[in-house]
């Protein structure tokens, strides 16, 4: 199956998954997460109407779409993967959105870079809710200090949250994370009401159906995309 074919797939189902939970495909974007991807895949992928991408690394994404891609002048590129503190530069120059801002340490270092580098950049707070890989603020409370200090700071702007669910076949785990994530935003929301929080960055490959049903504004996937979703 080609990355069209693949793409194609994809969106019948976020379609059917929005049919069932009532919302709007139009509230939802798609970014296609194309870490280990080839340039030729993502050309594929831009080819079948796909804008926005996602790296996890910035030495990877700077050596892909370091320098503008011919004829994909409209890409738009968000950091997903964990931010070490003197790679922030590099991503403030390379990335429109971090979307795995998982410490105040790192709010505070891309502040310093975008005010050197006289940029305004997006970022997304995230949630550790159960995955294993302990990335992400421990909980709500650290949450809310992390939105406190980015309010303080006019070049970010504070989009919303980010999660990654377990990766297993519990569903019920799965959907435990995601609720938490939806029960965060709506606890900043009360806490910061000056700020709009509107992204929800939530579902991969695995578990995209529930995140949509749960409420995701922004699902974020590779594998289903490049490779196909028959295992
Ligand atoms: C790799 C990755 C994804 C995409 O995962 P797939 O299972 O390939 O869809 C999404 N989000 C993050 C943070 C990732 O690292």
């Amino acid at each position: 199956m080609s990355v069209r074919d693949n793409i194609a797939r994809t969106e019948e189902r976020i379609q059917r998954a929005c049919e069932r939970s009532g919302r709007r495909r139009e509230e939802i974007r798609l970014m296609a997460v194309s870490k280990f991807q080839s340039l030729d895949a993502i050309a594929e992928a831009y080819q079948a109407g796909i804008r926005l991408f996602g790296e996890s690394r910035v030495q990877e994404a700077r050596a892909k779409f370091g320098s503008p891609l011919p004829g994909m002048a409209d890409v738009e590129l968000h950091c997903i993967g964990q931010l070490q503190r003197n790679k922030a530069k590099a991503a403030v120059q390379l990335f429109s959105c971090i979307q795995s801002v998982d410490r105040n340490e790192l709010i505070m270092e891309l502040a310093h870079q975008c005010q050197r580098e006289q940029k305004h950049i997006d970022i997304l707070l995230e949630l550790h809710t159960g995955e294993n890989s302990k990335t992400g603020y421990p909980d709500v409370n650290a949450l809310s200090e992390g939105a406190e200090l980015v309010l303080a700071y006019p070049q970010l702007h504070l989009r919303g949250l980010m999660t990654m669910a377990p990766y297993t076949d519990d569903t019920l785990l799965i959907r435990r994370s995601f609720k938490s994530l939806v029960a965060a935003q709506k606890t900043l929301h009360q806490q910061f009401p000056e700020l709009t929080l509107d992204v929800l960055s939530m579902g991969m490959s695995n578990d995209f159906e529930i995140a949509i049903e749960e409420g995701s504004t922004l699902l974020r996937i590779g594998t289903a995309l490049f490779k196909g979703d028959e295992p």
